[in-house]
């Protein structure tokens, strides 16, 4: 053997060695593709099919979802073991919060487990009610909105807040307040004024539909808002905040896809927050989007029980890069009322970070956020790479933890060169 290749193999055995420990864990984490979920879900699926008498062409139609949004006691423990004390405090949280959760989440419940993150997203738990400190809005929403419906906390581009209603109500929602005890979409007039707004204010290149959930809305309602945005000529492109990917994946319509194509370039943002929650009825649903052309996108938010492990984040990338998700943000969850059983040290984040660069491919690497209270906007946090920086040298720390002195040149005028 020669020298080189001698080299070669001795550094790929290290390789090797820096992945084994996720490698021995890998395979223990639930994914929405694994037999033992598969199996779990059909039987769910199979009881709640015949409790609402439901055909398997109803099933699959996201108007019967969400009509049929499972918002009782009575009919989740049909699918679910529910202690007396957890129904109990399912009906004491349910009368400050509102839950509802689509069948086919739902279904996805591990009946037995009261740790499962499929129930953990979506079935209140005690802890809401009984830790009431926390804000209603630590992002100051209601002083960053100049008209209609918008949030704008940037200068290039801003949200239109079109409805409070979701598939599914997450239990960790940082826009809680918004959800009140009945679905409303924001009427004509809000929206008008919202792209009135964006009419007069060229600067706006970006905008950012979301709610609630977008795609709640009809085909209709958001074809009319999107030609209108299409119709101003600065904006340069929609973007749509939908979770129904993950929580009513049937709301992806071929019809839904043929409409949104004729107002390219349209990319949605979505939340998937552990690897459970992509099964084949979502991969079916990402694979029709990006197959018309739609660039999908994912926003996780850093969740104690649900994916503060630097190995199950690791997974969800993954999974999310196989059905052409791509990793964007994970947000530090904020301190909203009702939610901080979900709260996670800064430090889980940072570590998830550290076990990412280097790792994993650089494409399954989304930027780690704190959003600064009262919208003082998006900051990255990172491991520390840079160790110092001088006129012309910088010390930085490679991912596996090898210190170097890196030369730092001055930047060239490129036309005393040319
Ligand atoms: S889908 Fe989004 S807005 Fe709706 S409840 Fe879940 S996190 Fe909140």
């Amino acid at each position: 053997m020669n020298k080189r290749r001698e080299i070669s193999l001795e550094r790929a055995g290290e390789l090797k060695s820096r992945i084994e420990d996720y490698l021995s864990v890998r395979d223990s984490i639930p994914t929405g593709f694994s037999e033992k979920v598969q199996e779990q879900y059909k039987k769910s699926k199979e009881i709640l099919m015949k409790h609402f008498g439901a055909s398997e062409e109803q099933w699959n139609d996201y108007k019967w979802q969400l009509i049929n949004r499972i918002s009782d006691i009575e009919t989740l423990s049909l699918i679910v073991n529910l202690t007396e004390k957890e129904k109990e405090e399912i009906k004491n949280v349910g009368a400050t919060y509102r839950w509802a959760i689509s069948p086919y989440y739902a279904a996805l419940i591990d009946p037995e487990n009261k740790y499962d993150s499929i129930r953990l997203l979506s079935v209140p738990t005690g802890s809401e009610a009984a830790h009431p400190e926390g804000e209603v809005d630590p992002m100051g929403e209601e002083f960053t909105n100049p008209a209609g419906s918008i949030t704008r906390r940037y200068p290039d581009r801003l949200i239109i807040n079109t409805t409070n209603e979701c598939a599914m109500y997450c239990r960790h929602c940082q826009r809680r307040r918004n959800i009140g005890e009945t679905d409303t979409h924001k009427s004509d007039a809000v929206i008008m004024e919202s792209i009135d707004y964006i009419r007069n204010n060229p600067e706006i290149r970006d905008v950012l539909l979301t709610g609630g959930d977008v795609l709640c809305l009809s085909d209709k309602r958001l074809e009319w808002i999107l030609k209108e945005l299409k119709s101003i000529p600065h904006v340069d492109y929609i973007r749509l905040g939908t979770r129904t990917l993950v929580t009513m994946p049937q709301r992806i319509t071929d019809e839904l896809v043929d409409m949104l194509k004729k107002y390219q370039p349209i990319y949605i943002n979505t939340h998937f927050n552990h690897p459970k929650e992509i099964t084949p009825e979502v991969k079916e649903a990402c694979d029709k989007l990006a197959n018309g052309g739609i660039s999908l996108g994912n926003q996780a938010v850093l969740l104690n029980g649900i994916n503060n492990d630097k190995y199950v984040m690791r997974l969800l990338n993954h999974e999310m890069l196989k059905i052409r998700v791509r990793p964007y943000y994970i947000f530090h969850a904020k301190h909203v009322k009702g939610t901080l059983h979900f709260n996670t040290s800064v430090d889980d984040g940072i570590e998830i970070m550290e076990y990412l660069r280097g790792y994993t491919s650089g494409m399954a690497i989304p930027t780690y956020i704190i959003n600064a209270p009262k919208g003082q906007g998006k900051t990255p946090i990172m491991p520390q790479y840079l160790l110092s920086r001088s006129k012309n040298s910088v010390k930085i720390r490679t991912w596996e933890g090898v210190v170097i002195d890196y030369e730092n040149h001055p930047t060239i005028d490129i036309k005393e060169y040319l």
